[in-house]
C-alpha cells in the first residue's frame, strides 16, 4: 500500500484538509495524479473600494440667468454645458459616481442643491458659476471653498449677488 502524506481526515484551520499528497513511484512526482486541482497563481483579494461621489452644481438656470456676456451668452447655458463636459471627464476616469444637480433648464433654490447632493451621499460638492466682474482687466478663474467669512469686498459682493439670485425661486 502506498502511504498517503497529509491526510488525515481531520479539517484544517478553516479552510478543510489539504488534498493528499502522494508519495512519487516510478516517474510520477509528489502530488502529481489524475483528477487533482491545478494549482493557481496567488493573487491579492481584490477589496472593493467605494467609488467617490461627486455631485456637480450648474449654477442658476430656468428664470435665473445670472451673469450675462456683452454679446449676450447667460451664465446658465455656460454652467450646464461645462457641467456636463466635466461629468463625462469624471466618469470616464471610472473611479467616480457623478450627479449633476440640474442637467436641464431649471431653476433649483440653493438649498434644494445641497439636498440633493446629500441624498445621493456626496463627498464632493462643486458649484460652477461663470462670474463677472467689473474690472475689465481680470482674467482667468476663481475658485471658492466654504467659508464663514469672504476674504476681500469682491469676494463678498460675489457672494451677495449669488445669494441674492436664490430669491428668484420665491416669487416663481
Ligand atoms: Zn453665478
Amino acid at each position: 500500500m502506498m502511504p498517503v502524506i497529509g491526510s488525515t481526515g481531520l479539517a484544517v484551520g478553516d479552510i478543510g484538509p489539504a488534498p493528499p499528497l502522494q508519495q512519487a513511484t516510478g516517474n510520477i512526482a509528489i502530488g502529481a495524479s489524475f483528477g487533482a486541482p491545478k494549482a493557481r497563481p496567488q493573487t491579492p483579494p481584490r477589496i472593493a473600494v467605494p467609488a467617490w461621489v461627486v455631485a456637480i452644481d450648474a449654477g442658476h438656470g430656468g428664470q435665473d440667468p445670472g451673469a450675462i456676456s456683452l454679446s449676450g451668452m447667460y451664465e446658465k447655458r455656460i454652467t450646464l454645458a461645462t457641467a456636463r463636459a466635466l461629468r463625462e471627464e469624471l466618469k470616464a476616469l471610472g473611479r467616480y459616481r457623478v450627479l449633476l444637480t440640474r442637467d436641464r433648464d431649471v431653476f433649483i433654490r440653493l438649498r434644494d442643491r445641497i439636498a440633493i447632493a446629500r441624498a445621493a451621499g456626496a463627498d464632493l460638492f462643486i458649484s460652477l458659476h461663470a462670474d463677472k466682474v467689473e474690472n475689465p482687466a481680470v482674467r482667468g478663474l476663481s475658485v471658492y471653498t466654504l467659508s464663514e467669512g469672504a476674504s476681500d469686498a469682491e469676494a463678498a459682493a460675489l457672494a451677495d449677488a449669488e445669494n441674492k439670485a436664490d430669491l428668484l425661486g420665491v416669487f416663481a
